[in-house]
């Protein structure tokens, strides 16, 4: 005998619940059907009928949801009594307020029951909780949808694209107000690839190939238009009146950050970028941290360092990556190449461009030992050409081991930093340098991380992190 015929008490509730769920659905959408009807103008061109389903179709799809979540949790929405989740006392539901929350897919209307402890004095909506719903009226679909905009476009065009895009509203103060939330404390880690993940991008381009493959970790600093904190609110001291400009004034900070990349041939393979407005020592913790969580497979590639002269980054390259390959930026170097040839040349342009060439040809062909030499031996032709030919000794020595740039041009290592300064155009400067806009240090950071996790491919987990950051808060 098959057991097909025997259906529970709990199943035959369920397939009837169902049936009436249906039932209503369908007069519902008779209803929504009607008004859309009425709306379509007569013999009405394909835009014209799109344009007015376009319009409504929130109603229905929203009014689908809504059926579908109280079908699925009619128990819930029928609940009369639970137990407190504190004192474990019986409360009963004290009615069923309502409440609508907007989703993509349009406002979705929750008539659902109440309970209170009074020894708590604590409420609750266990269907809330069932639902895994935001405390705000948008919904995570439209919060997600926002952050990824504005951290494309500035907020006001954000809020603008969402409604002309979706047919709904999202201001640009909450959109302000999610960002915060989403991006409060995160770090490099929490935007960062999972080791696997870098591991798989490795493989991928080391498939078929001999040499392991060039992993580049690049070092350097951009320009951000920053300002003070002071902006916020009144300015201390005497109260004067003053003409309406601003009482403060921008500064360019230095976003620090650092990018690892995978080269092949021309192409760049992108795997993590942070950068922030932030201090030296807080730039190596964060590298310190992305080495620490082995993100960086080591042995399966070979490492190689590229950044400007600064001594600690050095120094602090060596103690956490003691065999990567240490390239001074080529761009740097020759800007202090530039220095010397400019005042002590400077009068004669043809003699200033002779020894440019003739110095780069050298360094090429890793005679930096002879460049020095030279330098040491150049009579200067004044004070402040002495200057810069001493400080030009000083920094060649410094970073003898990393400017030869033969040797790395012939082991297919990048000489320029080239790859950081493309991250600095694409995560900061696209969205943060825009005409007028000055950011507070903090507003900039965050804006920083948003698109670093967009580039490193993580913004989908930052946003689910968030998520449940703010639902076991709630709970
Ligand atoms: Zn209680």
């Amino acid at each position: 005998m098959g057991t097909a015929a025997v259906i529970s008490l709990a199943e035959f509730r369920q397939r009837r619940a169902r049936a009436e769920a249906r039932q209503e659905l369908h007069k519902r959408f008779d209803r929504w059907l009607d008004a859309v009807e009425e709306q379509v103008p007569k013999e009405p061109t394909l835009e014209q009928v799109t344009q007015v389903v376009f319009e409504m179709r929130q109603e229905l799809t929203g009014m689908i949801t809504e059926v579908l979540v109280g079908q699925a949790h009619a128990e819930a929405l029928e609940q009369q009594t639970m137990p407190c989740p504190h004192c474990g006392r019986m409360l009963h539901a004290r009615g069923s307020p309502n409440r609508t929350v907007e989703t993509m897919v349009g406002a979705v209307s929750l008539s659902r029951p109440y309970f209170y402890c009074v020894r708590c004095q604590e409420g609750f909506y266990p269907l809330d909780d069932a639902l895994r719903l935001s405390e705000r009226r948008k919904q995570w679909d439209m919060q997600k949808a926002a952050a990824s905009l504005a951290a494309e476009v500035p907020y006001e065009t954000a809020s603008g694209l969402f409604n002309e895009l979706t047919g709904l509203s999202f201001s640009d103060h909450i959109a302000h107000e999610v960002v915060g939330e989403l991006t409060k404390g995160l770090t490099v880690l929490s935007v960062s690839p999972t080791a696997e993940e870098i591991a798989q991008r490795v493989a991928q381009v080391a498939e078929g190939r001999t040499w392991r493959p060039i992993l580049v970790l690049a070092i350097d600093g951009a320009d951000v238009p920053t300002r003070p904190e002071t902006a916020k609110g009144r300015r201390p001291g005497r109260k004067r009146k003053r003409a309406k400009r601003a009482r403060w004034k921008g500064q360019w900070r230095e976003a620090k950050g650092f990018r690892f990349y995978l080269v092949e041939g021309e192409r760049i393979v992108h795997l993590l970028s942070w950068h922030q407005v932030q201090s030296d020592k807080e730039l190596a913790e964060a590298l310190r941290q992305v080495k620490e969580a082995g993100l960086i497979p080591e042995e399966k590639v070979r490492l190689c360092v590229i950044a400007d002269g600064a001594k600690w980054i050095w120094k602090f390259v060596k103690a956490l990556f003691p065999l990567a390959v240490q390239v001074l930026d080529y761009y740097h170097c020759s800007e202090h190449l530039h220095k010397v040839a400019s005042v002590q040349f400077g009068d004669n342009p043809e003699k200033q461009t002779e020894w440019m060439e003739a110095t780069v040809a050298r360094l090429f062909c890793g005679e930096v030992q002879g460049v020095i030499g030279d330098l040491q031996r150049m009579k200067a032709r004044d004070a402040q050409a002495a200057e810069e030919i001493r400080k030009l000794i000083g920094y060649l020595t410094n970073n003898q081991g990393r400017v030869d740039y033969g040797f790395a041009r012939k082991g297919g290592y990048p000489i320029g930093s080239g790859g950081i300064e493309s991250a600095h155009k694409f995560i900061g400067h696209v969205r943060l340098k825009r005409s007028g806009a000055w950011w507070y240090v903090e507003r900039a950071n965050q804006m920083l991380a948003l698109r670093c996790a967009k580039y490193n491919g993580t913004f989908d987990r930052v946003f689910e992190d968030y998520e449940q950051r703010a639902i076991v808060r709630n709970t």
